[in-house]
């Protein structure tokens, strides 16, 4: 009988192995056509300064529209597009479409809103990386200083002098740089300051237990406190209820971002919202 067992057990790793071995043969060949095919498709979520209500700009997270599958979320691909690479192209065709929508909003006087967008380190593998961006920024003739460019911790963890060398660079050109889902790596405050860090995004799972949990409470005033003594501004992610937007205020919890105001919407539907946000925000008041 136990071995009976045994045998299905590895019968069902195998299978499971096969099973991820084929999903990742399907996404591998869908993604390589969904980007020349209009499959792919960048939502934005709305950012506010948790102050004052206002909309200070919007994160970009990328959407795949398989023609049979439906909506595949990001989670479910962006592994794939790292191991193969294609996370270089579509990483550059997010850039170009974010440069558009900010740009869109304001050609239609709606508002300076600095755009954000996620980078993988693999995208740092691209030597191309920064003179992409700055040619994407050019063509786009967008400015800089509403690009922000999310990074991940242990893009900082494994950085090489290479990766400082693009991140000051990027630096250079004007662009913001965050650091996102702060606190589900290895990375610490202190850490942050020896790269050109300008923000920090406190990861959702801090935030998700506000206020029935006391340890999250305590963690997240002491990293709001600590870099804001370090100069750094400071994003919630997954804000979804009014006790922890009344916590993260109280605080002093510099931008907030969540279903609560807003899920990530197609740009269209971004559009169509910027209405209900109080006062277009001015120029100089960007995240
Ligand atoms: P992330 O950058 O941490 O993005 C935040 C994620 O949290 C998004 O998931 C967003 O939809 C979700 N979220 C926002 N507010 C709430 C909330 O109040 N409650 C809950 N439950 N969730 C909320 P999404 O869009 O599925 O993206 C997942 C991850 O995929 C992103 O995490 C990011 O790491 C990655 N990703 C998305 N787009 C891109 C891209 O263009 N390039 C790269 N390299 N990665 C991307
Ligand atoms: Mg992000
Ligand atoms: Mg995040
Ligand atoms: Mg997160």
């Amino acid at each position: 009988k136990a071995k009976a067992n045994g045998k299905h057990q590895v019968q069902l790793f195998t299978e499971a192995l096969n099973a991820e071995a084929n999903y990742k043969l399907f996404v591998e060949n869908n993604l390589r056509r969904a980007l020349t095919q209009n499959e792919l498709e960048v939502f934005y979520q709305p950012k506010l300064c948790l102050k004052s209500g206002q909309l200070l700009g919007m994160e970009a997270l990328l959407r795949w529209q398989h023609p049979e599958k439906g909506m595949i979320s990001p989670d479910q691909f962006i592994g794939v597009a790292e191991e193969t690479g294609l996370i270089i192209p579509i990483g550059k065709w997010v850039v170009r479409q974010a440069c558009r929508m900010s740009k869109q909003i304001a050609a239609i006087g709606m508002g300076t809103l600095q755009v954000a967008i996620n980078l993988s380190p693999k995208q740092f593998s691209d030597p191309d990386l920064v003179g992409s961006i700055a040619a994407i920024l050019h063509e786009e003739q967008l400015d800089p200083r509403l690009l922000e460019l999310e990074l991940t911790e242990s893009l900082l963890l494994e950085a090489t002098e290479d990766t400082r060398h693009q991140l000051g660079r990027l630096k250079s050109l004007g662009l913001t740089l965050a650091m996102d889902d702060f606190g589900t790596g290895y990375s610490s405050l202190s850490y942050l300051k020896k790269f050109p860090i300008d923000v920090i995004k406190i990861d959702r799972s801090f935030i998700k237990d506000i206020p029935d949990n006391q340890d999250d409470m305590e963690i997240t005033s002491a990293v709001i406190a600590m870099a804001h003594n370090l100069k750094l501004k400071v994003v919630a992610e997954g804000i979804e209820t009014g006790a922890q937007l009344a916590f993260l205020r109280r605080q002093h919890c510099d931008v907030g971002q969540g279903y609560l105001f807003d899920k990530p919407i197609s740009g269209r539907e971004l559009i169509d919202s910027l209405r209900r946000y109080p006062c277009r925000p001015q120029a100089d008041q960007r995240t």
